[in-house]
């Protein structure tokens, strides 16, 4: 662990930090870990959202990509059967 005064790195056993001489609390130690895992908390439940809107965005690719094919079969659609029924038209004169 490091020391809360002078940032050296101490041996977690120590109750006093050897290089600037400051009683060490345990509490403190704690409470600063018990922040940093809060913290890392919320970077994981960011990330989370982040990828839940990542998979939402996706799926609604998707289904757009499903969609899009439509807007170009119906025209040709259209312009077949039109071409068919002129065809059958001139077939029976
Ligand atoms: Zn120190």
């Amino acid at each position: 662990m490091y020391c809360q005064n002078c940032g050296s790195e101490i041996d977690v056993s120590a109750k006093i930090c050897p290089y600037c001489g400051r009683i060490i609390n345990i509490s403190e130690v704690i409470q600063q870990k018990d922040t940093k895992i809060q913290e890392m908390e919320q970077k994981i439940s960011e990330l989370e959202q982040i990828v839940k809107e990542g998979s939402k965005s996706t799926n609604k690719a998707i289904k757009e990509n499903l969609f899009q094919p439509w807007i170009f079969i119906f025209p040709v659609v259209f312009v077949v059967l039109f071409f068919m029924f002129f065809i059958i038209l001139v077939a029976i004169r």
